[in-house]
């Protein structure tokens, strides 16, 4: 009877498999016990391979033979998903964070606007302003007005994209969580 040389099991609703070139009693291994276990030995190894495109060296290997895994990358199964989306809870973030991103953006195209009117007439009073002293006062206070008035905008125009970026990276993460490494059995010639 084989058995899995990560679990000792030979009942798992996943497949065993032969992935490298150890032979004997080590031979076979769970299909999902060796992507556990790479992903809790290499997991940045692990996650690379998947935001990569198909077919190319994966750098996961065996420890004894040094034998590196093949396999193709695929989708989990709508159950599977399901199940991710529930571990992970980034769903959640990412679709509250939408309407953040929404709002700081009209936030800051609201901000920017009235602070352009507000200088507009700020300065169209300063030019009809005659008395040179009067008109350099004035001057003086419509530019800090300006730059205090600029600091919410600049605010709102800075978190907009910050969030919008770490909310991407979210994403993509959890594509690459919705995916994995099924792993090949190697076919031997005896
Ligand atoms: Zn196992
Ligand atoms: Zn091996």
């Amino acid at each position: 009877m084989s058995e899995c040389r990560i679990c000792l099991n030979s009942s798992n609703d996943s497949a065993l498999i032969s992935p490298c070139m150890c032979s004997g009693s080590i031979q076979y291994v769970h299909s999902s016990c060796l992507q556990r276990w790479l992903k809790e030995k290499y997991p940045n190894r692990y996650k690379n391979m998947l935001s990569r495109t198909r077919s190319c060296s994966t750098g996961l290997k065996c420890e004894l033979c040094k034998y590196e895994f093949q396999g193709k990358i695929k989708f989990l199964g709508l159950s599977g998903i399901l199940k991710k989306l529930k571990e992970t809870q980034a769903l959640i973030y990412i679709v509250l964070n939408v309407p953040v991103i929404l709002y700081l953006v009209y936030k800051f195209n609201h901000l920017l606007r009235h602070l352009l009117n507000v200088s507009k007439s700020h300065i169209n009073l300063i030019r009809i302003q005659s008395s040179g002293c009067k008109k350099f006062l004035m001057l003086i206070k419509f530019y800090i007005r300006f730059l205090v008035g600029l600091l919410p905008v600049a605010v709102f125009g800075a978190s907009a994209p910050t969030i919008a970026y770490s909310t991407m990276i979210l994403a993509k993460n959890l594509i690459s969580e919705c995916q994995v490494f099924e792993i090949k059995s190697v076919s031997r010639k005896m």
